[in-house]
């Protein structure tokens, strides 16, 4: 109907956007969501073919950094409530160019921000009532805090200083603190979710689980990073959308929340237990276990060693909790790729 809110999100044909979309579709029957997505070489239209059908929902191919493009949807759609997934994502890309992430971390979440405002905020009073509710809300990670010592008491929390180490998380950090200016300079309604790694349907080939899985059905060397002891904290990633949505209706206005499972990993133990799970689901021929196939590769510079979150404000405030834990999680997550590939 026309009394419907209609939300602008961005970058939800990648991999947590495109799990987020038909959860709040189906959540929030009286919402209609537009997704603005440049469909770099990081986003699928495929992981959205379940909402194509869906009258509340329509994408848009374009780019975050296009200030017109922005423009013209928040006026066209009249766009009451952002969600900005948007980003270039994979450090080790950030490595190799980072130039990119600056132009779409950096700048796009600023041009996304600067037309929020102005669409909201410079209205004539008559409309305060329809606009000073709407709310931005960005999409972070916990990289932004720099690495752990190996103490499992040492966790991020909201209070942990910014200390970034690779320009992916460098330009996160960067546009994480736009945010906060937009708030305290402006008092453009934000919220910050600062999350830990996400695992799932629909991840990107290039990272860690989904290479895992490839390169084992393949029979290829399984490569991991140094020796293998870099500890991430792993969330499921509707778990990860929960908690956006929590924060994006409850959370309290100009506060920054970390999201994350505590569920620390090795890379070694990961690779482990999906090598386990596949020599029972596909057992080799040969007999042999995938486990055979792991390859220790060069470090990546300036890998942070240890990430783990400290979530008590999301789960005390907004009574948050994650529903997977790693072990049943991990199991849905490589069936759901060998039905990808057939399997
Ligand atoms: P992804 O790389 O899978 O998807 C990113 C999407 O953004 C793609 O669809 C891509 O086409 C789109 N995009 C890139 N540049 C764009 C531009 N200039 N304009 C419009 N669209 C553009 O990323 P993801 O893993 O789904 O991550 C989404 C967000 O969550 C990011 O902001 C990321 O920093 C954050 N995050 C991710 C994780 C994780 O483990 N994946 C953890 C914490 C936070």
């Amino acid at each position: 109907s026309n009394n419907n809110k209609t939300i602008l999100l961005t970058g939800c044909a990648g991999f947590i956007g495109s799990n987020f979309i038909p959860y709040f579709l189906e959540k929030y029957p009286d919402y209609n969501l537009i997704n603005l997505d440049l469909l770099t070489y990081a986003g699928n239209l495929e992981n959205l073919e379940e909402c194509e059908e869906n009258p509340r929902y329509k994408f848009i191919k374009g780019d975050i950094c296009n200030r017109e493009l922005v423009e013209f949807i928040f006026s066209e759609y009249d766009i009451q409530g952002v969600i900005h997934f948007a980003a270039e994502s994979h450090v080790d890309n950030s490595i190799k160019n980072p130039g990119v992430f600056v132009e779409t971390n950096v700048n796009g979440t600023f041009t996304l921000l600067d037309v929020a405002y102005k669409y909201w905020m410079e209205k004539p009073f008559t409309y305060k009532e329809k606009y000073n509710k709407c709310r931005f809300h960005h999409i972070s990670t916990d990289e932004v805090y720099g690495t752990l010592s190996d103490d499992p008491n040492d966790l991020f929390t909201e209070e942990t200083p910014y200390s970034p180490n690779s320009p992916y998380s460098a330009s996160k950090a960067s546009s994480d603190m736009f945010v906060r200016s937009y708030q305290e300079t402006y008092g453009l309604n934000t919220v910050i979710t600062n999350c830990s790694n996400n695992y799932g349907p629909k991840q990107h080939d290039e990272k860690l689980i989904p290479t895992i899985i490839r390169k084992a059905l393949a029979n290829e060397p399984i490569p991991i990073y140094g020796d293998g002891k870099n500890i991430r904290d792993w969330l499921y990633v509707l778990d990860h959308c929960k908690g956006i949505d929590l924060v994006y209706h409850t959370g309290k206005e100009a506060n920054v929340y970390n999201i994350g499972g505590r569920n620390e990993r090795t890379n070694l133990q990961i690779v482990d237990r999906i090598c386990s799970i596949l020599d029972e689901k596909v057992p080799q021929a040969n007999g042999k276990s995938y486990k055979e196939l792991i390859t220790f590769v060069e470090d990546r510079a300036g890998h942070d060693r240890r990430y783990a979150i400290d979530a008590t404000k999301l789960e005390n405030e907004l009574g948050w909790k994650a529903d997977e834990n790693f072990d049943t999680g991990i199991v849905k997550t490589v069936r759901w790729y060998l039905k990808q590939y057939n399997i």
